[in-house]
Formats: C-alpha cells, sequence, structure tokens
C-alpha cells in the first residue's frame, strides 16, 4: 500500500509475459515482493545463489495487479486533492511495450481494464454529483510534446506549433491551447477520443511516433463554493496532468543519424531533466529544481512540488532479455526517490 503523505511517490508495474514471451519459454528475470515494496532483478546469465539487485518504492504491482487496485491505493489520494484545489500529476514512465499506455488509458471498452484517465474521470464526476452546495467548472486540454515541439491535440489545426509562455501572475502556461468545458464522463471521453485520433494522424507511424512522444492530458477542476458567512463564492481550482511518456529506451543506438539522432538525443534530454527535477524535490535539500531544462518540465512546473503531488509509474517486462532496459528503469525511477 503506498503511503499519502509524501508530494513524490514512485511506484513499479511489471507486466505480464506477453504471448510470444510465453510460447518462446522466456525466463523472468524480475522478482516482485509486493509486501515489501522491493523489487529484485537477476541478471539472466549469473548464477541461481547469486544476490539480485534489489531496489524499495512506495508500493509494486506484479503481473497480476488489478487497474482497481492500482488505482484506489496508489492514484485515488492524488485525484481527491485535485478535488480539493491542488495541483497533481500522474507519470507513466518506461521502456516501450511495458504498459505506461495500458496503465493510463488501459483497454477501451473493458471496464476492468479501463486505466487511470478513465477512472479519474469517473471519480471527478462521481464527486461531482454528489456534492451539493458547491459549483464545478471541469476543463480539459490535451498536448503532446514531439522533438520539444508542443502540438494542441485538439485543435482544428494539427500543423500548428504552440509556444511556452510565463505571465508574473499566473506563471507558465502554452499560449493558444484550447480547452473544452466537460459537463460529464461521455463529454470528456469523448475529448480524449478526439485527441488521441489526431496523434494518430502525427508525422510517423502511430507506434513509432507514440514511443517518442510525450502525451499529457490535463483537467482542471474549478470550485466555487459560497462562503457561510457572507455568502460571497469561494472558488479553489486544481489541475490534473496525466503524462505517458516516451519510450524510456536508448534511443541512440549506434548508427543513428541525422533526424533520428537529433530525435533521440531530445527523448533523452526531456526525461532526465525529468529525473533531475523529481530528483531535486525528493532530495528536499536542493536548492535549485531545474524546471528549465526541458518542456516537459518547465511546463509541468507548478504541478511538481510545492503543494502539488506526484506520482510516478515506473514500467517493466519481466523477460530476461529485457534485463538491461528494466535495470535502467529501476535506477532512473529509484533516484527520482
Ligand atoms: P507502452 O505504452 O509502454 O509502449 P503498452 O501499454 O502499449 O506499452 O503495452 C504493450 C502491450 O502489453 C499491450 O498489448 C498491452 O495491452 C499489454 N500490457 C501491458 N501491461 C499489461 C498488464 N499489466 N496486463 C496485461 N497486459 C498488459
Ligand atoms: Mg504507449
Amino acid at each position: 500500500m503506498a503511503k499519502t503523505e509524501e508530494c513524490v511517490q514512485v511506484i513499479v508495474r511489471c507486466r505480464p509475459l506477453n504471448q510470444k514471451e510465453t510460447e518462446q519459454c522466456h525466463e523472468q528475470c524480475v522478482r516482485l515482493l509486493t509486501q515489501e515494496g522491493v523489487v529484485e532483478i537477476r541478471h539472466p546469465k549469473i548464477g541461481p545463489t547469486d544476490p539480485p539487485k534489489t531496489f524499495t518504492f512506495d508500493a509494486v504491482y506484479d503481473c497480476n495487479s488489478k487497474q482497481a487496485d492500482i488505482y484506489e491505493e496508489s492514484f485515488a489520494n492524488l485525484v481527491d486533492c485535485v478535488l480539493n484545489g491542488f495541483n497533481g500529476t500522474i507519470f507513466a514512465y518506461g521502456q516501450t511495450g511495458t504498459g505506461k499506455t495500458f496503465t493510463m488509458e488501459g483497454i477501451r471498452g473493458d471496464a476492468d481494464l479501463r486505466g487511470v484517465i478513465p477512472r479519474s474521470f469517473e471519480h471527478i464526476f462521481t464527486h461531482i454529483s454528489a456534492s451539493s452546495d458547491e459549483q464545478y467548472l471541469v476543463r480539459a486540454s490535451y498536448l503532446e510534446i514531439y522533438q520539444e515541439e508542443i502540438r494542441d491535440l485538439l485543435s482544428k489545426d494539427q500543423s500548428q506549433r504552440l509556444e511556452l509562455k510565463e505571465r508574473p501572475d499566473t506563471g507558465i502556461y502554452v499560449k493558444d491551447l484550447s480547452s473544452f468545458v466537460c459537463k460529464g464522463q461521455s463529454e470528456i471521453e469523448h475529448v480524449m477520443n478526439v485527441g488521441n485520433q489526431n496523434r494518430k494522424v502525427g508525422p510517423t507511424n502511430m507506434n513509432e511516433h507514440s514511443s517518442r512522444s510525450h502525451a499529457i492530458f490535463i483537467i482542471t477542476v474549478e470550485c466555487s463554493k459560497p462562503n457561510e458567512k457572507t455568502g460571497k463564492p469561494n472558488i479553489r481550482a486544481g489541475k490534473l496532468n496525466l503524462v505517458d511518456l516516451a519510450g524510456s529506451e536508448r534511443q541512440a543506438k549506434t548508427g543513428a543519424t541525422g533526424e533520428r539522432l537529433k530525435e533521440a538525443t531530445k527523448i533523452n534530454l526531456s526525461l532526465s531533466a525529468l529525473g533531475n527535477v523529481i530528483s531535486a524535490l525528493v532530495d528536499g535539500k536542493s536548492t535549485h529544481v531545474p524546471y528549465r531544462d526541458s518542456k516537459l518540465t518547465r511546463l509541468l512546473q507548478d504541478s511538481l512540488g510545492g503543494n502539488a503531488k506526484t506520482v510516478m509509474v515506473a514500467n517493466i517486462g519481466p523477460a530476461g532479455y529485457n534485463y538491461e532496459e528494466s535495470l535502467t528503469t529501476l535506477r532512473y525511477s529509484n533516484r527520482a526517490k
């Protein structure tokens, strides 16, 4: 069970062996001790008596974990904070094919397999229908960062690139980013579907593109409640950022040149900038949090640190051939702790 008091939590989720890996009898190199919050990883070539490498996290989820349980244990509290006027960010980090999108969106049309994003929609609108004296306004935006360029996934003109701007009063914002008022679950689901459709018509094919770009679904919740004495409305606003990160695999494999190399360098840069920001926040003693090093961290500046809550999910695969990438993911997210 994840602790709730810390502002940054890191949890690990390991997907099951897939059909191909099972058919080919791949060995598992990862063991999750769910009670202890520990992940053990063993190089496929080391002997059975050699000690594995171990890492401890706020919570770890094995291949049998249920979407509903992860939501209740590790994400619901953050969404409650957003409903109470705080900012929050959920990241899915990991190598392509380890379950980032499964964790964030889940499988459409299967209620049990819905991911964090649709569950947070339900959570928010259930809360709103149950409240009596509060007025809520929910808005949604959806953007993508690809090669350090921001694209509005809800805009009619998908060739447009947006800029990050800063205002002294409200801080960093994306200029001209569209946002849609959503009155209920089906409306906000529609907004998400429109954005996902636009993501598909990106410059490269869907799989390649989604593994190289960060997708950020942003929900703002404004609540107005009349003051008991004066009757004047008190307004509070929270923001929830749901982030499906670019794949963390080493992109700059030998031989990458030109555009590919440039692209790879940018992805590595923004993921390492994110790691640096989170580890500076967790450390607590750092006087400098390097938000400015990437678009991703600048954009999320007001939702990382301070009063904001963050949960990072590190997704890994269990098979031996994923050893190096899984180890890199565990080290990255452990450092974030
Ligand atoms: P990523 O977004 O990290 O590239 P995906 O979410 O697309 O990875 O997952 C890759 C495949 O593995 C998909 O077919 C997905 O449905 C499946 N998968 C991932 N995690 C799980 C899980 N925990 N349980 C069952 N299937 C999973
Ligand atoms: Mg994905």
